[in-house]
């Protein structure tokens, strides 16, 4: 992949062309923005560069032993740094650090990514620090993190910061329409929900019953809203059975609340789920306004904290109840 397969994004690509060309690679960079939104492949794509022998016009030479070794994924210059705990210990850059010092293998740099960089724990940041403050010539660090103000003031202030926006509605149709095709009914819906990712919206578009966990799920908060026992342990068993599609369901819950006040303000024709009118019609009428909003907040609430990895059930448990009022 190179900058020129990537859809949007123009400013953050240009901006790293520019300092390619010119030649002023920064040793610190802080990619910044929501999920699914290109952070990781537009880094990969910079470290892929930055490694090449011969790069030209913002495309690898794809024949050199940096980028052959890239195509493997056996680069010893490009590291990676992820975790799938709770955070990033200062242990994780000790390491990382130890490595750094030792002169690249096979390029003029070595590129190191922190994924997910606010996990970083605040020992990790200041450790980091060093690095930033005394980088090796050849160094270059990539943080990609959802939450730019939760790394420290110093570790924000010694790296260049790149934002990456949201993708229009047209944007994500079009990576859907070029990578996924199909029923283009499906593919407006899937944009909608997508919430501007394109990661979020490859994400739906493979998942296989995404329409049934959506019916589904359409089913169970109408009923929720009664706070009837039988329907609430009905829904929390659908989160509970869901679990590696909630972030999805939370998408799918935000457009259902969203679309119960649209229609209580009679915007009926803006109805997001407007193949679902007759359901949202029913309970925009059962439900009042700033228990719809208490609801949308809460799973804004929920939906974070799970991406910060909070406990399952508590967060879940949380959520029930708070939709059902
Ligand atoms: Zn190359």
């Amino acid at each position: 992949m190179d900058f020129d397969s990537i859809t949007g994004q123009r400013e953050v690509i240009d901006n790293l062309k520019r300092s390619l060309s010119e030649g002023r690679v920064s040793h610190a960079y802080i990619f910044s923005g929501p999920q699914g939104i290109g952070k990781k492949t537009i880094a990969r794509i910079f470290a892929g560069l930055l490694l090449c022998d011969e790069p030209h016009d913002g495309a690898t030479c794809g024949r050199c032993k940096p980028c052959l070794l890239m195509k493997n994924g056996t680069n010893p210059d490009y590291v990676s740094i992820s975790t799938e705990g709770s955070s990033i210990g200062v242990d994780m850059i000790r390491g990382m650090q130890s490595d750094a010092v030792l002169r690249p293998m096979y390029s003029k740099r070595k590129v190191y990514i922190v994924e997910d960089a606010v996990r970083m724990t605040i020992q990790a940041q200041n450790c980091l620090l060093k690095t930033f403050e005394e980088p090796p010539a050849y160094v270059v660090v990539i943080l990609l993190t959802t939450n730019y103000e939760n790394l420290l003031e110093t570790v924000r202030s010694r790296a260049l910061h790149l934002q990456f926006r949201k993708y229009t509605h047209e944007q994500v149709m079009q990576v859907l329409r070029t990578r996924v095709g199909g029923s283009s009914h499906v593919l407006e819906l899937i944009a909608d929900y997508s919430g501007g990712s394109i990661g979020a919206a490859l994400e739906l578009a493979g998942s296989s019953d995404f329409s049934a966990l959506r019916d589904q799920l359409f089913d169970l908060l109408a009923g929720a809203a009664t706070g009837r026992t039988k329907d609430i342990f009905e829904l929390s068993a659908f989160f509970e059975n869901n679990r590696e599609n909630i972030d999805v369901l939370m998408n799918i819950m935000l457009t259902y609340y969203r679309d119960l006040l649209v229609a209580r303000e009679g915007g009926e024709r803006m109805l997001i789920n407007s193949d679902k009118k007759d359901i949202i019609l029913n309970n925009a009428q059962n439900s009042r306004s700033s228990r719809i909003v208490e609801s949308i907040e809460a799973i804004g609430t929920v939906r974070e904290a799970l991406r910060q990895n909070a406990n399952y059930q508590l967060a879940t448990d949380y959520l029930l109840i708070k939709l059902q009022g």
